[in-house]
């Protein structure tokens, strides 16, 4: 695992960030934890990442039911928005999905049990700096870290 911090200073530079690691995550099915206070931006990354990904429905906030599952053109992608879970993590069958080899994007991945904590492949979590920019702590597989080192150079500080 290692880790590197990105400055996103508006929604156009969130859009390519999201295409450049949905074209990742497309030959690399994985995990991604996405974290932030509401209104950070997790849910307008997934929609983004959806897009190249080929999903074409529209992908809306799964807070109230918790998970989505969209069929994109190579792989499923399944997104879950934790913020609101009363029931256990455990009756859900969530792992089902999660250790399948589809894409998995969970959206405040701190209600995790623990043992469910470090199965991130890419860890994402965003802090609001102002209305437009946002600071992104990484933390990920060495792979996907060194993708993002060369593909996403540009906003690295
Ligand atoms: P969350 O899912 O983290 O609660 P949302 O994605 O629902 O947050 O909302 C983020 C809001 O912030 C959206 O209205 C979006 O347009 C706005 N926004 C402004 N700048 C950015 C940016 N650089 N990245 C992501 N969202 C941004
Ligand atoms: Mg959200």
């Amino acid at each position: 695992m290692e880790k590197i911090s990105l400055q996103i200073n508006d929604l156009s530079e969130m859009k390519i960030f999201a295409t450049k690691l949905a074209d990742y995550f497309i030959k690399n099915p994985a995990i991604i934890f996405l974290d932030g206070d509401l209104g950070a931006g997790k849910t307008t990354f997934t929609q983004f990442f959806a897009k190249e990904i080929g999903v074409n429905d529209i992908v809306t906030s799964p807070t109230f039911n918790i998970f989505k599952r969209y069929q994109g053109l190579k792989t499923f992608l399944n997104h879950f928005d934790l913020y609101r879970i009363k029931e256990n993590v455990y009756d859900q069958g969530f792992e089902e999905y999660w250790f399948s080899n589809e894409i998995s994007i969970i959206e405040w991945s701190i209600y995790l049990p623990d043992e469910f904590k470090e199965m991130f492949n890419l860890k994402i979590s965003i802090d609001i700096v102002d209305e437009n920019i946002r600071k992104i702590e990484l933390n990920g597989d060495n792979l996907v870290i060194s993708y993002i080192k060369e593909n996403c150079h540009e906003f690295i500080y």
